[in-house]
């Protein structure tokens, strides 16, 4: 599962805004390591640079200098609609007669394909397959004869799909978030200007304040002097369909995410896993480092019941085995997990275990760990999981796996405990997801775990054999 794409945009009165973007996208570089970007505007022109890679190779100090102007968006992705090459990298810029644009999005939407062939069909002419550049197209449109508001408004009207967006229009910065809220926004103030971001770690990186986060179908706008913003309200809907997944794994677990902080949500999951799930072992360990928060909050509340479990770090990771790790075979790809995760044998030697993890997706690495502990002399393995079986793919943005990849599609809980071959498993319900959100369960998306999803899919509800359907039209 991989999380994807991190916004930003600033304005700023009195200094130049490409530094503290970088240090913003250096906050968010855990949502994407594709590519990365910057666009900035010094009220003529827009200066531009995005290349391909982590925050850290994609600058370098003269690339950063000629990024000029105190008002600026930037982005790190990963990709999700559209190819990985440099013509979907963002921010995405170009120019129309309605002025310059620059657009950095997370999410997916599922109408881009009819939407691309009616702006074509007008005249438009697409330089990427990505769904970011239809947005621009629509907005480009819609500005030629509306005011910037009524415009973006008239585009929240036509795509329809998961949208967090920080656009740049000539010198303005806006944020925008899709009416659902499927992923985060929040906006910050500094010492000199206001911020816009996908996470609040990049407000604290700028040693900004969190204000709050936008609202389901807000826009909000900077003033480009960095003296204050305007907010306004675009629609009103009646239920949000926000990712649970941020809380889960996307996030950071020092951001603050609809305003709950991300670390806290997973021992608040933790505890909620006790509750529903709980068994007596000797020791507690997580899975390094996803599921240490959902372990903490689990031995915590397993004590306070009356129990005596030791919270142990039980295994080990090798903090160097990297994305680009190659290994040759099959066989030494399922010994990888070895060079990843090593257990301490004495926590674990003779002892009954509850091992600890966010979630389970193909359920590779779960199966492995429990074998790995095992081998070590675990007297049992007790597996928990902070959130529901992942049964169907999600098709907001994040890329999860098809579900014939998914080991819990079409499986009891029983028959996945088999194939992972733990004493027992037990995962957390999506009531006690939303519990410990404190969030009604209809506000939040649950696509992955129900298969219901917040937007028409064409092929989900029609074919279930299908692995993959394709998204929208
Ligand atoms: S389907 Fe799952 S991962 Fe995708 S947006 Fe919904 S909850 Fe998040």
């Amino acid at each position: 599962m991989d999380e994807k794409c991190g916004v930003v945009g600033v304005s700023l009165s009195d200094r130049a805004a490409a530094r503290p973007l970088y240090y913003a996208l250096y906050a968010l570089q855990h949502r994407g390591q594709e590519s990365a970007g910057i666009i900035t505007h010094d009220g003529f022109q827009q200066h531009s640079h995005v290349e391909m890679g982590l925050v850290g190779d994609a600058f370098d100090p003269d690339d950063i200098a000629e990024l000029n102007g105190s008002n600026g968006i930037g982005h790190v992705r990963y990709p999700t609609a559209g190819s990985v090459d440099t013509a979907c990298a963002q921010p995405f810029s170009v120019s129309f007669k309605s002025g310059s644009l620059g657009l950095s999005h997370n999410g997916n939407l599922v109408n881009a394909g009819a939407l691309r062939d009616e702006l074509a069909g007008m005249g438009h002419a697409f330089t990427s397959d990505g769904d970011t550049e239809v947005i621009a197209h629509d907005l480009a449109r819609n500005l030629l004869d509306a005011d910037l508001v009524t415009a973006v408004e008239e585009t929240m009207a036509t795509v329809h799909g998961s949208y967090s967006l920080a656009v740049m229009h000539d010198d303005r910065v806006l944020g925008l978030r899709d009416p659902q809220g499927n992923r985060p926004l929040c906006l910050g103030e500094l010492d000199d200007g206001y911020v816009l971001a996908s996470e609040s770690a990049a407000i604290d990186a700028l040693n900004g304040e969190l204000i709050r986060d936008v609202e389901p179908g807000e826009l909000i706008v900077l003033n480009p002097d960095g003296t204050g913003y305007e907010s306004h309200r675009l629609t009103d809907p009646d239920n949000t369909a926000r990712c649970f997944f941020e809380h889960v794994y996307f996030a950071r677990p020092d951001s603050t995410v609809d305003g709950k902080l991300v670390y806290e949500a997973r021992r608040e999951l933790g505890r909620g896993l006790w509750a529903e799930n709980g068994i007596d072992t000797d020791v507690v360990m997580p899975v390094p480092d996803s599921g240490r928060a959902f372990a903490s909050g689990y031995a915590e509340a397993a004590n306070e019941d009356g129990g005596s479990v030791e919270f142990a770090e039980g295994l080990m990771k090798n903090r160097y085995v990297g994305r680009t790790f190659i290994m040759p075979s099959q066989d030494e790809r399922e010994r990888a997990v070895r060079l990843k995760l090593n257990p301490i044998k004495s926590t674990v030697e003779g002892k009954t275990v509850t091992l600890i993890d966010d979630s389970i997706v193909r359920g590779t690495t779960s199966t492995q760990l429990v074998e790995l502990l095992h081998d070590v002399g675990a007297a049992e393995v007790h597996l928990r999981i902070g959130s529901p079986p992942i049964v169907a793919p999600c098709y907001m943005g994040i890329d999860m796996a098809s579900r014939d990849e998914l080991i819990a599609a079409g499986k009891t809980v029983e028959e996945v405990r088999e194939v992972i071959g733990a004493d027992s498993l037990g995962y957390l319900s999506p009531a006690s997801i939303a519990d410990a959100l404190d969030t009604a369960r209809e506000d939040l998306c649950m696509g992955c775990v129900t298969g219901e999803y917040p937007y028409d899919i064409d092929g989900e509800e029609t074919d279930r054999a299908v692995s993959r359907p394709v998204i929208g039209d």
